[in-house]
């Protein structure tokens, strides 16, 4: 990576902090992934990103920025890219996955709350963040009790708007969310002084669209024995998806789908087991549990999370001639998203079980991050939904530390025997 330290500084980061955090990254990146075998080419170019994770992408933001053009973070694959993209400002996923960042928000935050939370809060009081701090507004949602009570705190630090997000699924909810993304709209139109026209918001629907069919194609490759492309690789690429500018990072997958492609004609079968993990989000850099399990006989082939199918499974229509058209096809495709936040939220089971067919898995592991009360609580449904099926299931409640990690390899491992 380069020099960015005058970036780094003129966006008010704590540089002596950020340096601790830059010393661990590269090392943690080399053990996990460099040491995989015979790992696609086209993985070099998100290599690439990670190598330049707080440098050249902090840089091409703050380019955009000094053209007058404005940066919006988020939190949740509820909040539609498509009207940020409409508006010509940059999204960015600001979720962090790191245990670095999790002593910085519990000095605001409970101890005892989801560390995704607390490292995102932390990455930010603690001014470590580049992303972060490049972010002219944040978009919020009411998801879950934490994230909703965390805006309050944010707020201090940030500009933050707060969609409301309804919790079931009913006529009046989808009314509801088509009225939040309205009033998101006119926000992000005063924050970047661009309009959102039919035109512009079909432009962003096309961008969001193509990325999600690029990850699609990516996921197919998983459906063959064995897959082609390690599980560890596959959650990198659509942890870069959040934060990568989406045209060249749809181009990018599609070459590594062609070479793909080709590797696909030559597969050797192996007697790995297939394991899909459903569960909490798995924000960069949390590998913890694919290298664990990938570290065993087993390969992951899905993820039914929002590091996963949920980001890009179904597309927007791009159907209409007016923006009420367009913001009720963004609502209708939003609220097909299954989160545990909704209730009741069958659809998540059919989809688990549906997934588990498509990419014949062995086995699924349930993963929560700690205190993620609405997840825990749906294990029974999940457990319930599998056992029916015949599928083993083994629940895994974990933060970012790596303290139970030999405890993780462990069960993992009495799972991988019994399939
Ligand atoms: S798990 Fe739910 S709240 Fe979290 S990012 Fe996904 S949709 Fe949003
Ligand atoms: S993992 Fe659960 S508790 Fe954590 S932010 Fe997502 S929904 Fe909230």
């Amino acid at each position: 990576m380069g020099d960015y330290r005058k970036l780094w500084s003129d966006l008010g980061m704590d540089l002596e902090k950020h340096d601790k955090l830059c010393a661990v990254l590269p090392e943690l990146y080399s053990s996990v992934y460099l040491t995989q075998e015979n790992r696609p080419e086209g993985m070099n170019y998100f290599n690439f990103v990670v190598a330049e994770v707080h440098g050249l992408r902090i840089q091409e933001l703050d380019e955009h920025k000094k053209d007058g053009g404005k940066v919006v973070g988020t939190f949740c694959v509820f909040v539609p890219d498509e009207v940020i993209l409409a508006a010509k400002a940059i999204s960015v996923g600001l979720c962090a996955g790191s245990q670095f960042w999790v002593e910085d928000g519990e000095k605001v935050l409970p101890r005892n709350l989801c560390p995704l939370i607390k490292a995102f809060m932390g990455a930010k009081v603690g001014g470590t963040c580049p992303y972060f701090n490049s972010c002219d507004m944040v978009i919020g949602e009411t998801t879950c009790d934490g994230k909703k009570k965390a805006w309050e705190i944010l707020e201090e630090y940030v500009p933050v708007h707060v969609m409301d997000l309804p919790q079931m699924k009913k006529s009046k909810d989808y009314k509801m969310w088509e009225d939040e993304i309205k009033i998101v709209i006119e926000k992000i139109e005063e924050l970047t002084g661009n309009k959102v026209t039919v035109e512009s918001l079909k432009e962003g629907i096309r961008i969001a669209n193509a990325k999600r069919r690029a990850l699609k194609r990516l996921y197919n490759f998983r459906k063959l024995k064995p897959s082609p492309i390690s599980g560890l690789d596959a959650l990198l690429i659509s942890q870069i998806a959040f934060y990568d500018n989406p045209l060249r990072f749809t181009e990018m997958l599609k070459a590594l789908c062609d070479e793909l492609d080709e590797r696909a004609k030559n597969l050797v079968p192996d007697n790995s087991k297939r394991l899909m993990i459903t569960g909490t989000p798995m924000a960069v850099p949390n590998w913890k549990l694919h290298s664990i399990i990938e570290g065993l006989d087993a390969q992951i082939v899905v993820e039914e999370t929002c590091t996963g199918t949920r980001y890009f499974e179904n597309e927007v229509s791009e159907e209409g001639d007016t923006i009420e058209d367009l913001i009720k096809n963004l609502a209708d495709r939003y609220l097909k998203i299954n989160c545990a936040c909704f209730t009741p939220n069958h659809g998540r089971i059919e989809d688990i079980i549906k997934y588990a067919k498509e990419y014949s898995v062995d086995g699924v592991i349930d993963a929560n991050l700690s205190f993620c009360h609405t997840y825990a609580i749906e294990h029974r449904d999940v457990e319930t939904g599998l056992k029916e099926k015949n599928i083993p299931v083994l629940q895994i409640e974990t933060d970012y530390s790596s303290e139970d990690s030999g405890q993780i390899k462990t069960r993992v491992e009495a799972l991988l025997e019994m399939i």
